[in-house]
């Protein structure tokens, strides 16, 4: 499948016609089990839906595909796949280097959860190569890197700091939400795992949460289908099926949340009330060169602002807008705007992830860039 190219294998990786009915797309099979020809005889491998179900194993054999990977192991949420995860890769403790402004939750799951177990985890600002050089002079179980950030933009080299974290035994996982295969593939630069909040992009609708873990590595991929057997937190088959079809679309749409981003990102760097615009594609961005690089075929659908009012004007402008809607979460057909300190990043005020009140988060969606533009410069005019 991987000489296909990517829009490609989008559609039709591990989407086979339905060979009873010759259905073209394959139907959710909402079952809990399986029959059995004789004892532990079979049909397709299947028994038990916590251990495996046909229309969860397409989604995962599609998105593995998307990346270039061997395997992929399909969760209920986002952070279900990260424990999973660190089930298996933290089982004996260990220090995890985290990437300066990571999603505020692996900090919290990391940190709260994890940090009792014996994990320490030490927050390093991935962009700076002397600080990458530090952090991986001595032995650690984990590199965990966003790239663009959350919400600041902010770009890492993932190849440079892979070979840096290899060197120094740690696994090396790419958080790839924020920029989905269709823009950046970890694994092809050096990453052995990609994780995935399915919730965001790979869906595309905000209409399902789910999670993913990826790799090449067939002896971690077992051990984490075990973990998700063993603990529970399967993606559903309707789900999956939703994940499978928002999938199909997926480079049509990053290209447009992509183009709309870029001309959105353009309109605000010439308005006089925002102070700063935090987006890889302008050129002036210090991590342009290597988003460029690593990201192909766009910068991605988030950007932020610093509103030149400061933290009240920000909560205004939040509180103004009229077709991008007031929420968390990112990665949908439909604009979303947040006040990351008051809402998704609230959690960490106070501590060194905390954002400034005047940063306001757009999710940039796939409707007509001049109305998006219209809406944000009224809601910054008087
Ligand atoms: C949303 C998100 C998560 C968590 O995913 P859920 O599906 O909400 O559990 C992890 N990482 C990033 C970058 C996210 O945006």
């Amino acid at each position: 499948m991987t000489e296909q190219g990517f829009a490609t294998r989008a559609v039709h990786a591990g989407m086979d016609p339905d060979p009873g009915t010759g259905a073209v797309v394959p139907s959710i099979v909402q079952a809990t089990t399986f029959v059995q020809d004789g004892v532990n005889v079979l049909r397709g491998g299947y028994e038990y839906g916590r251990a495996g179900n046909p229309t969860r194993a397409a989604f995962e054999r599609q998105i593995a595909a998307l990346e270039g990977a061997e395997h992929a192991v399909a969760f209920s949420t986002g952070m279900a796949a990260e424990d999973a995860l660190f089930r298996v890769v933290l089982a004996d403790g260990g220090r995890v280097v985290l990437g300066g402004d990571v999603y505020g939750g692996t900090y919290r799951l990391l940190h709260d959860l994890y940090g009792p177990l014996g994990v320490t985890v030490e927050l390093v600002d991935l962009t700076d190569p002397v600080a990458v050089a530090a952090a991986f002079g001595s032995a650690a179980r984990i590199a965990w890197l966003e790239t663009p950030t959350n919400p600041l933009l902010q770009i890492v080299d993932i190849a440079a700091v892979a070979a840096s974290a290899r060197a120094a035994g740690a696994t090396v996982i790419v958080d790839g939400t924020f920029s989905s295969p269709a823009l950046q593939r970890p694994l092809e630069l050096g990453a052995d795992v990609v994780l995935h909040s399915a919730t965001k992009y790979l869906g595309g609708h905000s209409d399902a949460l789910g999670g993913v873990v990826v790799t090449s590595d067939a002896d971690l991929a077992e051990r984490v289908r075990f973990v998700q057997f063993a603990a529970g937190a399967i993606l559903a088959p309707f789900e999956s099926w939703l994940f499978s079809r928002g999938l199909k679309t997926l480079p049509l749409r990053m290209a447009r949340h992509s183009a709309n981003a870029l001309a959105l990102a353009e309109a605000l760097a010439r308005n006089p009330r925002v102070r700063a615009v935090h987006y890889p594609g302008l050129p002036g961005h210090p991590g342009h060169d290597v988003a460029a690089r690593q990201m192909t075929g766009g910068f991605g659908g988030m950007l932020s602002i610093a509103v030149a009012g400061g933290g009240e004007a920000a909560r205004r402008v939040a509180e103004r807008v009229r077709l991008f809607a007031l929420a968390e979460s990112l990665g949908g057909v439909e604009s979303l705007l947040c006040l990351p300190n008051e809402m998704t990043h609230a959690s960490v005020r106070g501590t060194p992830l905390a954002i400034a009140p005047d940063v306001l988060r757009l999710s940039v969606g796939i409707e007509d860039p001049q109305d998006l533009i219209a809406d944000l410069e009224q809601a910054l005019g008087d």
